[in-house]
């Protein structure tokens, strides 16, 4: 299949119920021959409302962490779990994620990243089932992140999403010495 004919499917898809509330299902953006998927959550208000990706609240944090780290967009392969915002900000339901990830799924085959970022908790366990990798209980999650985990062709590096930085702003020191890895990788 081919990423746009996955991406008309996105725009068009009314599986879950977050179909009914969004004004746009926003589709994977950047370099699709990228070696590195970044993988996000779920759009927020911004995001829903002008059909890109990150470039509301977090968009803005991701940005920064990415000058810092000295890789563009254009490097990259930008994504989210979850196409469609989901009210309140609140967490995917797990039916939610089932009926998604399906296209994440072909997304990954697609663009056969070797490197797979997932920002946060809900990409994070769900990359980590995906791959049949051990999920670490809530209490321990946090340890994943900035961790680089090596399988056969590929790497999972998990990150914290940016948002972590609107309520712990503490954690800026140790997100930018996270993200700066990615540059790494990318030239390795
Ligand atoms: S969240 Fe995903 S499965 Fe649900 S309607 Fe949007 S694109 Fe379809």
């Amino acid at each position: 299949m081919l990423l746009q004919d996955l991406n008309q499917k996105i725009i068009n898809c009314n599986h879950c119920q977050l179909s009914t509330i969004r004004k746009h299902a926003v589709i994977g953006q950047g370099n699709s021959s990228s070696d590195m998927m970044l993988i996000g959550q779920s759009p927020g208000k911004v995001e829903d409302e002008s059909n890109s990706l990150f470039v509301g609240p977090s968009g803005q944090i991701i940005d920064k962490l990415l000058v810092f780290a000295g890789v563009t967009r254009d490097d990259i392969y930008l994504t989210n779990l979850i196409k469609c915002i989901l009210p309140k900000s609140r967490r995917p339901s797990h039916n939610e994620i089932r009926e998604c990830s399906n296209y994440l799924d072909r997304e990954i085959e697609i663009v056969d990243p070797r490197f797979i970022v997932p920002l946060g908790f809900h990409s994070t366990r769900y990359i980590l089932g995906k791959y049949g990798l051990e999920k670490p209980d809530k209490n321990n999650f946090h340890k994943l992140f900035g961790k680089k985990i090596q399988l056969k062709g590929i790497i999972i590096y998990p990150l914290r999403h940016p948002t972590a930085l609107f309520f712990n702003p503490s954690m800026g020191g140790i997100m930018k010495k996270n993200y700066s890895y990615l540059n790494i990788f990318l030239k390795t």
